[in-house]
């Protein structure tokens, strides 16, 4: 069994109430340590999600809660067919598990780990008063190879710096996933339940969730088949070359599903392992190495979703300017590799990796904006929204992150573009408007001929936008900026 317990008391023979067990970002039956235990249990398991919308809990943004509609849909259609149910409430967790226990007269209750803190801290709180109430309380680990404490540095204190951090992960022995559990007789009767669709998850006017349908598949079902076609497709062969380049489907796209927890890392890792070594497959194991690692950070620094966890970058003069933010996320900045990243967001609630650092960088030094803003624009977008992933990847672009970016990589948005997309495949995806420019234009349109522009039907300034900002220019006024309040001090 993966994942030790963190039990209190026995569910020995005098307790045969039903295990309730919550699942929160753990939406899946494979390779979940809380579920397998409550069968194993053979007393009546009662599954149960709680939309909690409280201060407690963390809000999710609206790609993510289109998203959370499609996998807990999943998650009752995949219990339906084991015989059970998944049983929905609403309202602060800690009173509805209490209410559920009520009704079920459930002697145990048993949840997987979350590392955000404000998960981490109600959670605390519900597992002491629930176990005051003499409820058998467990929870375990699904969601990471290697959870926060158990990792450090040499001295014993959390890692800052991800190359000894991973080192010190592979060091270690991986953990095997646990095998989906046969679910024991239902309970005696079934507690009420809400109806998905009042919660209204998904929007309705303006339906703008149209490009996420045709992308995605929520549910463990949908994760499994991504999986599948990125090992089986022999991608993950080609993942370090094909990785940076967004105009072809390099990566496995299994972020979103990792985020709701509809697949595990265990499980990821195990199907690897059965294809056997290989320098690529280590390259993306060690993706999901950065996955791990910002959930680290996280559990250690709190804060960092909030804060900088360079105390320097408190100096920073970040520039309010509503306008730029606006074009920033309306992907109308002028600069097409940028913009197209924006729109994909837009578009998919997904944008590559190689572009989230280009716009991120974009946004934090040629346009000098807090980097909390493109951060709460990205929770709000992205069906993969994790505050561990999100926070510690702004930190790491803005370069106040604890592993950071040097202040004075400033990534040029053109050079990039020729470099990632030589060919314009992707900007040409994203940006219809500039498709019928040559390859040696469209990254740059602003350097074409009025002729050249005239013959690819672009007018800048009306189909397409002038550059928000001069490239030369920003970048000197980033390094004038980082040279004087962050390096200098004043
Ligand atoms: P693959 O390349 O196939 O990698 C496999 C898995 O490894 C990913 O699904 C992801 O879970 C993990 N991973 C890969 N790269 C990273 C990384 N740099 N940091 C942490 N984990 C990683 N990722 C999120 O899941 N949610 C976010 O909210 C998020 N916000 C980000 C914001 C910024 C500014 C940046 C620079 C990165 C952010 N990332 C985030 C990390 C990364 O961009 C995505 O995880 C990745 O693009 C997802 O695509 P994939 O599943 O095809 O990745």
């Amino acid at each position: 069994m993966t994942g030790a317990s963190q039990a209190a008391g026995d569910c020995g023979p005098g307790s045969r109430g039903p295990v309730l067990v919550w699942f929160r970002r753990d939406l899946r039956l494979a390779d979940n340590p809380a579920l397998a235990e409550a069968a194993g249990s053979g007393r009546p398991v009662v599954p149960v999600y709680i939309l909690d919308e409280t201060p407690d809990c963390r809000r999710f943004g609206g790609a993510a809660l289109w998203w959370l509609h499609g996998s807990l849909r999943s998650l009752g259609e995949s219990l339906e067919s084991a015989g059970s149910r998944l049983i929905l409430r609403r309202g602060r967790a800690g009173e509805a598990l209490a209410e559920l226990v009520r009704e079920t007269g459930a002697s145990a209750v048993f949840w997987n780990r979350l590392h955000d803190p404000l998960p981490v801290a109600r959670d605390r709180k519900i597992m002491s008063g629930l176990r005051e109430g003499g409820l058998d309380v467990r929870s375990f680990n699904s969601a990471l190879l290697f959870e926060p404490w158990r990792v450090s540095t040499k001295s014993g204190s959390p890692c800052r710096v991800f190359t000894p951090f991973w080192r010190s992960c592979l060091a270690r022995e991986f953990d095997q996933p646990v095998a989906m559990p046969v679910l024991p007789a239902a309970p005696a009767s079934w507690p009420a339940s809400d109806v998905l669709d009042d919660w209204e998850l998904r929007p309705t006017s303006p339906d703008w969730a149209s490009g996420l349908r045709a992308e995605w598949r929520p549910g463990e079902a949908g994760a499994a088949r991504r999986l599948e076609s990125f090992l089986e497709g022999a991608r993950v062969e080609r993942y370090g070359e094909d990785r940076d380049v967004p105009g072809q489907p390099g990566t496995s796209m299994l972020s979103p599903h990792l985020a709701f927890g509809e697949i595990g890392p265990r499980q990821i890792v195990d199907a690897l392992a059965a294809l056997g070594p290989d320098a690529e497959r280590g390259a993306f194991v060690r993706e999901l190495g950065w996955r791990e690692f910002c959930h680290h950070l996280l559990f250690h620094n709190p804060e960092m979703g909030e804060r900088n966890l360079r105390p320097e970058f408190d100096r920073m003069p970040w520039r309010e300017d509503a306008a730029a933010l606006r074009l920033w996320q309306r992907g109308k900045t002028g600069y097409p590799f940028v913009d197209a990243g924006m729109r994909e967001l837009r578009t998919r609630g997904w944008m590559h990796n190689r572009l989230r650092m280009i716009v991120a960088s974009f946004l934090t030094k040629h346009l000098l904006i807090d980097w909390r803003l493109g951060a709460a624009w990205f929770w709000d977008s992205l069906v993969d929204a994790d505050w561990a992933n999100n926070s510690a990847g702004w930190q790491w672009t803005a370069g106040s992150g604890a592993d950071a970016a040097p202040y004075f990589r400033i990534f040029n948005p053109v050079a990039q573009s020729k470099r990632h997309d030589p060919d314009g495949a992707y900007l040409r995806t994203w940006l219809p408007e500039l498709a019928r420019l040559p390859d040696r234009l469209i990254h740059a349109p602003w350097q074409a001929t009025e002729s050249e522009l005239a013959e690819a039907g672009v007018e800048l300034g009306a189909t397409y936008p002038l550059p928000v900002v001069d490239h030369s220019f920003a970048r000197q006024r980033a390094l004038d900026t980082y040279a004087s309040r962050i390096r200098g001090g004043s």
